[in-house]
């Protein structure tokens, strides 16, 4: 197998109103990468509904270093978020945002456990009407 210099590894949410934008944005800014699309993004390192969705997503993410040897991973979120309530849940907007970069920083921390030699860069998107931009 042919390993591409400089591969990242992206974590991205399933939501159709950011994945078709942000893959671009994605591309332009770290060039190649593997992809994990799951609902809820780095919510199911933080906060899980099962414990066994933690397990899949680290696994998954071993399995790209294994065999793709990925020099970063880009965790990403995104406002609005329905695995984690949506906006609604938030007083204002500040708020939802300042929520999602602790958890990407907790989402972080515990992935660099496990994978203590990984680099880890946190992307956070929002909505500005139809158009999808880094927070
Ligand atoms: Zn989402």
């Amino acid at each position: 197998m042919k390993h591409i210099k400089n591969l990242s590894l992206v974590l991205l949410c399933i939501d159709y109103r950011f994945w078709p934008q942000a893959l671009p944005i994605l591309k332009e800014k770290y060039g190649d990468f593997d992809l994990i699309e799951i609902a809820g993004s780095s919510k199911n390192i933080t906060s899980p509904l099962e414990e066994e969705d933690r397990i899949t997503l680290l696994e998954n993410i071993g399995l790209s270093i294994k065999l793709h040897h990925p020099h970063k991973l880009i965790l990403t979120n995104h406002t609005d978020c329905g695995a984690y309530g949506g906006s609604k849940k938030f007083k204002s907007q500040d708020e939802e945002v300042e929520f999602h970069k602790k958890e990407l920083i907790n989402a972080k921390s515990i992935i660099s456990k496990k994978f203590p030699t990984l680099s880890i860069e946190t992307e956070l998107f929002t909505l500005k009407g139809d158009k999808v931009e880094l927070v």
